[in-house]
């Protein structure tokens, strides 16, 4: 079976985010499984090098000329780069000063009509698009072809002005969106298939108030829309080969993992005790729910626990925790995205902090349950599908879910993990979540059910 893949983002040649890893750790297994996958990607940086074959794409005049050219990459294997007017700059989205380019909806119009002229050149399959980058593609493909779309984050839809009904394609009603556009919209309504990063946030989605606006339309889907949760790169998350940790580790020979506790207390200056070591890594933004974490950092030598947050992103709220910092010994902050320490600290903690307001599917519980560090999440998202709470269901718990989203419910959730993590208890919860496998060999298989059902 052959597979059109089209994505703004993939490792690790164009990464920003989750989409990047989920692009790559998605199309690895498929590939690994058969599915012949051509990866069609911006080409962001000109790449004039190593190129084994150039197309000239037939696109409208308004979005060309655009060319596919086929690479070999040292990691990433074969992946088809569009060159097109614009698309090549600094960083896939952002300006230097943070903004994104004005010429985004322009930019990733014209990477969409290249993806359906690639697609009418070499006649796949099956056609599988990531967010509204690719989400046009569809208005230009008469007959749609077999469709996938996944939704990485339905927060970006890429709305845009009602110019656009008139280039798009023959397709461009399914688009229109109030005075404008959706091309988020008009590709759910058009694929054979939409799917969410996890089974729960498909269901959270089709709630009323909950699709951030698209809910009618995901609703519309009724079974055609279902979830399938992201993987992890278990090679990269591996305690027994991981370059970035000071001692290495497994579920059967867990001294590693204490050696990792005592050379990060010692690195960030924490109280040298034996209390449990509570971690986050994370984005700084109102998602993550890190504001939460505040009022617990006075309650830490009660508990007792020690808690190091690593992460980025909005001002105020870094300066809090840097404040907060400056009065706890029990408490540590940096500020900053540090992949090599970001896996030291998840490899050196006992507990990890997940306090998320919404999480469509989310990657760090995973790594810190490979890594034998119990989550503590909310309710919410692809947190629900991979943390079963301990007390409720001690032989097969992987953590503690929080009772809501706050403050309270964060603290009644850390007295219960640090009653119940002791001793040989400790160590048997470790050795079940780090037996868990979270790779993308699963979630490949569920996709390659929905391609073939759709591909009849
Ligand atoms: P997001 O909503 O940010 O994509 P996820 O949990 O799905 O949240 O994935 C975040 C990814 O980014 C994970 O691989 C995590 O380890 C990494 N990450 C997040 N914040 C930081 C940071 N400050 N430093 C290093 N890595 C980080």
């Amino acid at each position: 079976m052959r597979v059109t893949f089209a994505t703004a983002e993939y490792s690790p040649i164009a990464t920003v985010g989750g989409l990047a890893a989920a692009s790559a750790g998605l199309v690895d297994a498929l590939r690994r499984s058969g599915i012949d996958v051509d990866v069609v990607l911006p080409d962001y940086t000109s790449r004039d090098k190593g190129i084994i074959e150039t197309v000239e794409l037939h696109v409208p005049l308004w979005a060309g000329p655009a060319t596919a050219k086929k690479i070999k990459h040292r990691q990433a294997g074969e992946i088809t780069l569009i060159d097109a007017p614009g698309l090549a700059k600094s960083h896939p989205y952002l300006q230097p000063d943070g903004n994104g380019w004005l010429d985004n909806t322009d930019r990733f119009m014209r990477f969409s009509a290249a993806v359906a002229a690639f697609v009418r050149h070499t006649s796949p399959d099956v056609v599988h698009l990531n967010d509204w980058h690719t989400a046009t593609a569809l208005a230009d493909l008469d007959p749609t072809p077999p469709s996938v779309l996944s939704l990485h984050n339905l927060a970006h839809q890429g709305a845009a002005g009602r110019e656009w009904l008139d280039l798009i394609g023959p397709k461009s009603d399914h688009y229109e969106w109030w005075d404008g556009i959706n091309p988020l919209a008009g590709a759910i309504a058009l694929a054979d298939h939409v799917v969410a990063v996890s089974p729960h946030h498909a269901t959270e989605i089709v709630e009323d108030g909950n699709g951030f606006g698209l809910d009618g339309a995901l609703q519309a889907k009724g079974l055609a829309l279902t979830g399938i949760l992201n993987g992890i790169d278990t090679t990269v998350w591996n305690p027994e080969h991981d370059r970035c940790l000071p001692a290495a580790f497994s579920a059967a020979d867990l001294n590693g993992k204490i050696l990792n506790r005592e050379h990060l207390v010692n690195e960030l200056g924490l109280t040298d005790d034996d209390s449990l070591l509570a971690v986050a890594v994370t984005r700084l933004t109102d998602q993550k729910g890190i504001d939460l974490l505040l009022p617990l950092i006075n309650l830490l030598d009660e508990i007792p626990l020690r808690l190091a947050v690593l992460g980025s992103g909005d001002r105020i709220l870094s300066e809090q925790l840097a404040a907060a910092a400056n009065d706890a010994d029990r408490f540590t902050f940096v500020d900053g995205y540090d992949e090599d320490l970001s896996h030291r600290l998840i490899a050196a903690g006992d507990l990890f902090l997940m306090p998320s307001r919404f999480e469509p599917c989310g990657l760090t519980q995973m790594q810190a349950m490979r890594y034998g560090t119990i989550p503590i999440v909310t309710p919410v998202g692809g947190l629900v599908d991979t943390v079963v709470d301990l007390d409720t269901q001690p032989r097969v718990g992987r953590g503690f879910v929080m009772n809501d989203v706050s403050s309270t419910a964060l603290i009644s959730a850390v007295h219960r993990a640090v009653r119940k993590c002791r001793g040989k208890q400790l160590e048997n919860i470790r050795t079940r979540i780090m037996s868990v496998d979270w790779s993308w060999d699963a979630p490949a298989k569920e996709f390659i059910k929905i391609y073939q059902q759709i591909s009849r």
